[in-house]
């Protein structure tokens, strides 16, 4: 009998998703973005449900050659571009999109002998501070990307560094969004500048008419984790509004239950201490599994679990294969636990009640990006 996790990936949660970033994004087409092995549910497992998008953005050449290697002929963008010049031959043989974020990428190119001339999305940094030109060198480098005989197409790109937070108007992306626009209005060539918070309230921005509305969607949207089905900044009510569905379920048994007196401790640590007698489950997951080990951390801090479909918490310390949760609301809930009993860390249940991964992140005091990549190898995944 193998070990009772299991994580599980909904194709038709990720064919719902992406028709919900289409309808955001208006006419702008798709790029889903599959880095970090399709955000920790594999790119082979995804492309059967996304093969709908208009294009694909990952982050090297082994993720474009898997994508080529299921025979996907439309376009790929490489979001950080070359990492070395020899990676250019590989771009032409793949016939790849690459971002070129710096000066020494734009010199590789003009030193390239290529015989395919390569497409680019030649990145500003508008206020992200991490990759690209600075919108007062941006059209120098346009102006040299564009004259080398290499290249045959440039496409102008942005990245928002706060298009997630509370902040809706001016100190959210409004600045970075002008920045782009001042700096590219006459320049020729396709435009992408959102990933999914921006796309999501691209949508909202149009209702109500935004100024920036129009040059936002642009002729590409990126969307990474709304196609997961997380709100990319889970309490932005804006956001929620999308009616995303949960693309993975992280689910377990327990294989252990123990009566713990009123005043004895539950597992490493003694951080949490029975207030009165209470039957604990024992699941098999822990940290080596993926799963946060500050999703609990003291007594009154624990993350949601669903314990045959009923919500209780975790109790005591995750430790690296095992972590306890609290039966007692479930038993009170008339629902009986015994050994076997399914437990969900995060999405849906097979008593049909859904634990988002964004409440468990926040538990965490982390984003759901990080937990959907950290699953570990040793978790099987299927897909249904
Ligand atoms: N575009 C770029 C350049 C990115 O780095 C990312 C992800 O980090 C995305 C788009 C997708 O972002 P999100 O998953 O928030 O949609």
């Amino acid at each position: 009998m193998p070990r009772p996790i299991q994580a599980t990936v909904h194709f038709a949660a990720l064919r719902h998703n992406l028709q919900r970033c289409r309808a955001a994004a208006g006419a702008a087409r798709v790029w889903a973005v599959v880095k970090a092995n399709a955000y920790g549910h594999g790119i082979e497992r995804v492309f059967g449900a996304l093969r709908g998008a208009d294009g694909f953005a990952l982050l090297d050449l082994a993720e474009a050659e898997r994508l080529r290697a299921l025979d996907w002929r439309g376009p790929i963008l490489l979001l950080e571009g070359c990492f070395e010049p020899r990676d250019l031959e590989v771009c032409s043989r793949l016939n790849l999109w690459h971002v070129v974020h710096c000066e020494e990428q734009i010199e590789w190119l003009s030193r390239h002998k290529t015989h395919t001339p390569h497409k680019v999305f030649l990145k500003m940094n508008s206020g992200m501070n991490r990759l690209g030109f600075r919108p007062a060198a941006f059209r120098a480098a346009w102006a040299r990307l564009q004259a080398l005989p290499q290249v045959d197409e440039v496409g102008l790109m942005t990245h928002f560094s706060d298009a997630d937070g509370q902040r809706f108007g001016r100190e959210g992306i409004a600045h970075q969004v002008e920045a782009f626009v001042a700096a590219t209005a006459d320049l020729p060539g396709e435009r992408t500048l959102c990933n999914s918070a921006a796309t999501l309230r691209h949508a909202l921005r149009v209702r109500l008419g935004d100024e920036h509305a129009p040059a936002l969607a642009a002729d590409w949207v990126r969307a990474g984790i709304a196609l997961y089905g997380s709100a990319p900044d889970a309490p932005a009510h804006d956001i929620g509004h999308w009616d995303l569905q949960p693309t993975m379920t992280l689910a377990s048994r327990l294989i252990a239950i123990q009566d713990v007196p009123a005043g004895e401790s539950i597992g490493y640590g003694s951080t949490f201490v029975a207030p009165q007698r209470m039957r604990v489950g024992i699941v098999a997951c822990g940290y080596a599994d993926g799963y946060p080990r500050h999703a609990s951390l003291g007594q009154d801090h624990g993350a949601p679990v669903l314990v045959r479909g009923v919500r209780t918490r975790l109790v005591g310390r995750v430790s690296m294969d095992m972590l306890a949760v609290d039966l007692t609301p479930v038993e009170a809930n008339g629902v009986p636990c015994q050994l076997g009993a399914e437990v969900v860390l995060w999405g849906r249940s097979a008593y049909g009640t859904v634990l988002p991964i964004d409440e468990v992140a926040q538990a965490a005091g982390t984003i759901a990006y990080e937990l959907m990549c950290a699953v570990a190898p040793r978790v099987p995944i299927t897909a249904d």
